[in-house]
């Protein structure tokens, strides 16, 4: 079947490569744009999150494409995200886009239901297939993540602008194509020694480094958070990111399946300031930001969508963890509405503020 996806950053390497080990046609949407955000923003509910509306969206294009199915996450908790897949379902059928829709989440009791959609998403799928497939998938979330993450070191020490998006972008492409995990290493290498060749000899330890933290959307969708990393690092600021999906699915997904939950460290981290976990990533984003004062990252950055809830407690709390560890921490709350100048200048401003406290000292 041809089924669609919504997108998140470069998720849509490893997805491809799952639906197609699950013997599907992954049908990508276009990346993200304003024109996605319409779409989205005229078919779903006016005062929904930020997120919801894109992904909408994205299901909207890649059914122009031609997908006869969706592939949606499910969730529950205290946040929307729960409902999400539902109300878009009910969206799309309403707008006369028909699909099979899958809304891909653990099961709650309702055995009948899980059957029915295991064997809508394997079909016929043979289990060598389905492991080669689900390896290489895995494979590349492991060196988009980790490509990612080089390119958030070398951006600050680049030595001319734009060439680690570059050659980011470069290997991405070449990603997409791997077929196999041996390419896949290879590929890992080079992007390896391409990252060091481009970086200036200023010393690593002289870089300003800012933990990223927030709803977990935001972070990792550039349309969202209107392509925060890439502007930090264009202004010499390293990004630490504090998310990772293959992090997430383990979480979310393996240790679930086992009976483990990943929030005991979380907690531990929050001690004093948030003991419980209060949906989406608010109990992370105070923990990973007591984490980076105690790590000596300059400041953090929180990103969350108009009326998300977990990231608002969170948001309540950062002003305590700021004081009592004196890190600056600025909160940055996008819609469909934000101005990419109003958000580049509070940026440089965060960064003027960063370099006064830190090389003042220094
Ligand atoms: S975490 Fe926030 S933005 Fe994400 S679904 Fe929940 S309420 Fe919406």
């Amino acid at each position: 079947m041809k089924i669609t996806f919504p997108h998140l950053g470069n998720t849509y390497i490893s997805i491809e490569a799952l639906l197609e080990g699950l013997g599907h046609e992954p049908i990508t949407p276009p990346l993200g744009s304003k024109r996605t955000l319409e779409l989205g923003s005229e078919l779903g509910p006016e005062l929904i999150c930020l997120p919801f509306k894109i992904v909408l969206g994205n299901m909207l294009e890649g059914i122009d494409l031609g997908a006869a199915g969706v592939w949606m996450i499910g969730g529950w908790g205290p946040c929307r995200l729960g409902y999400y897949g539902e109300v878009q379902r009910i969206l799309l059928e309403k707008a006369g886009r028909e699909v099979d829709f899958f809304l891909l989440e653990m099961p709650r009791g309702n055995m009948v239901k899980t059957r029915g959609l295991v064997s809508r998403i394997f079909g016929n799928t043979k289990p060598r297939t389905l492991w080669s497939g689900s390896q290489l998938a895995w494979a590349k979330l492991e060196a988009m993540e980790y490509l990612e993450n080089l390119a958030l070191k070398t951006r600050p020490l680049e030595q001319s602008a734009g060439l680690t998006t570059k050659i980011l972008n470069t290997h991405l492409r070449k990603l997409r194509r791997a077929q196999s995990i041996k390419t896949i290493k290879v590929l890992m290498e080079e992007g390896h020694k391409d990252f060091l060749d481009i970086r200036r000899a200023k010393g690593h330890s002289d870089t300003l480094k800012v933990a990223f933290v927030g709803e977990i959307y935001t972070v990792i969708e550039p349309l969202a958070n209107l392509n925060l990393e890439q502007r930090l690092g264009e202004l010499g600021v390293e990004v630490v990111r504090t998310i990772s999906l293959k992090k997430w699915v383990q979480d979310h997904i393996f240790k679930k399946i086992i009976g483990r939950s990943h929030l005991s460290p979380l907690k531990r981290s929050a001690q004093g300031y948030l003991n419980t976990f209060v949906g989406g990533h608010g109990l992370e984003s105070v923990a990973h930001s007591v984490d980076s004062a105690k790590a000596n990252i300059h400041g953090v950055i929180q990103i969350l969508p108009v009326a998300c809830m977990p990231e608002i407690i969170a948001q309540g709390i950062l002003p305590q963890v700021s004081l009592d560890y004196n890190l600056p921490i600025m909160s940055l709350v996008v819609d469909e509405h934000s101005s990419e100048t109003g958000f580049q200048t509070r940026l440089e401003a965060f960064v003027d503020l960063l370099e006064r406290q830190v090389y003042a000292h220094a």
